[in-house]
């Protein structure tokens, strides 16, 4: 559904209450725009918004109230349910759109999707019992990585399947559900871009971002990335091949394995989130256009801003009790500290980030 743009004053709706539909709230606030935030569960986002909803994604009622109280709808994961985007686009813009959402919510249509662009992935094979488990494990060799179709997220619904390890055990472990099965990867580094596409086909990317993770949660990211500039520069027009062929409105992120072989170094797409981030966070304090500003521009039918960056950057993720170092952060000359405002710093829970722009160097 195609609308005018929206204007300062007009509301955005959000659904999830997470950290980046915070920070995406705060942005929009910066422009002159009040942000709505529909969600079941009540998280950080509901501190900084004009409105809130605490309902379930198949309340119709509450999303016909939500759909009729904003001017455009977007999301902060990507897990929304297919029924949800649906209800809501008959009524508002959805952004990005259905089929962004559909392909990125399963790992299978994702990857034959980026492999019918001529994009390459990790080898994998399609797992639905442990007799194709250990079919693909003869075709793709161990170690490979076992991963549920849907809903993985920082490591979750996957397993490393190693020589000797009992397929089947690890097929349950995933609870049996529909999978796929990958290839191991030999990557010399991880990074990401993070781009965004306008509603008029415009595309702007970040410099492309290095990231590492531990257990299997991102650490640290740090720009630019130690990659060649013909490696960035493929990086880059890869994630604007994918946005274009997806129609993409919004900020986009396309996590990448990079692979250095015989001297030269290649890129294997891992996932693509349709979303704002983490490893983009440090585009508040060291870009000229954050990626959550640059998103709501999309969202909005704005212009896209400048990606520019400011200087070299380090950005590091404060994660469960790492976010007891708050007051130490903030005495830190140069460090721009985020806290997300939750309450109970679980392990593994993102409590906040710290940004570090430094000369050029
Ligand atoms: P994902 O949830 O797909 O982003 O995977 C989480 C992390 O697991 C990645 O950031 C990698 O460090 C690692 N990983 C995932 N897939 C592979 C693969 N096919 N080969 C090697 N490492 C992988």
């Amino acid at each position: 559904m195609s609308q005018p743009a929206l204007q300062p004053g007009d509301t955005i709706g959000i659904l999830g209450s997470g950290q980046l539909g915070r920070m995406i709230a705060m942005a929009a606030a910066r422009l002159g725009l009040k942000t709505h935030i529909y969600c079941p569960d009540p998280g950080p986002a509901f501190d900084v918004c004009a409105t809130f909803t605490l309902a379930a994604y198949e309340d119709e009622k509450a999303l016909a109230a939500f759909a009729d109280s904003v001017g455009v709808v977007s999301y902060e994961f990507e897990n929304v349910p297919a029924p949800t985007a649906a209800f809501l686009a008959a009524r508002r813009p959805v952004r990005p759109g259905a089929r962004a959402l559909a392909i990125t919510q399963d790992r299978w249509d994702e990857k034959t999707f980026l492999n019918g662009l001529g994009i390459p992935t990790a080898p994998f094979a399609r797992v639905d019992n442990v007799a194709s488990l250990e079919a693909a494990l003869e075709t793709l060799g161990r170690p490979a990585v076992l991963k549920t179709r849907r809903f993985g997220y920082d490591g979750k619904g996957q397993a490393i399947i190693r020589a000797g390890d009992d397929a089947g055990a690890a097929f349950r472990s995933l609870g049996e559900q529909p999978c796929v099965l990958e290839g191991f990867v030999s990557f010399a580094r991880e990074i990401s871009v993070v781009g965004a596409r306008g509603v008029d086909g415009s595309f702007a990317a970040f410099d492309v971002c290095e990231n590492e993770h531990e257990h299997h949660i991102l650490s640290r990211t740090i720009v630019p990335a130690q990659v060649s500039e013909t490696t960035a520069a493929a990086a880059i027009e890869t994630t604007g091949k994918i946005a274009a062929a997806l129609d993409y409105v919004g900020v986009i992120t396309v996590e990448m394995f990079l692979v250095e072989e015989n001297g030269s170094d290649r890129i294997v797409i891992n996932e693509i989130a349709p979303r704002v981030h983490n490893s983009g966070h440090w585009t508040i304090d060291g870009a000229a256009t954050s990626q959550f500003e640059q998103h709501v521009r999309a969202i909005c039918g704005w212009p896209l801003g400048s990606p520019r960056r400011h200087g070299r950057i380090e950005m590091g993720n404060l994660i469960g009790a790492q976010a007891d170092a708050w007051p130490e952060l903030l005495r830190e000359p140069g460090v721009a500290l985020h806290l997300y405002g939750k309450h109970e710093a679980r392990a593994g829970r993102k409590m906040g980030h710290w940004t570090r722009v430094l000369p050029e160097g």
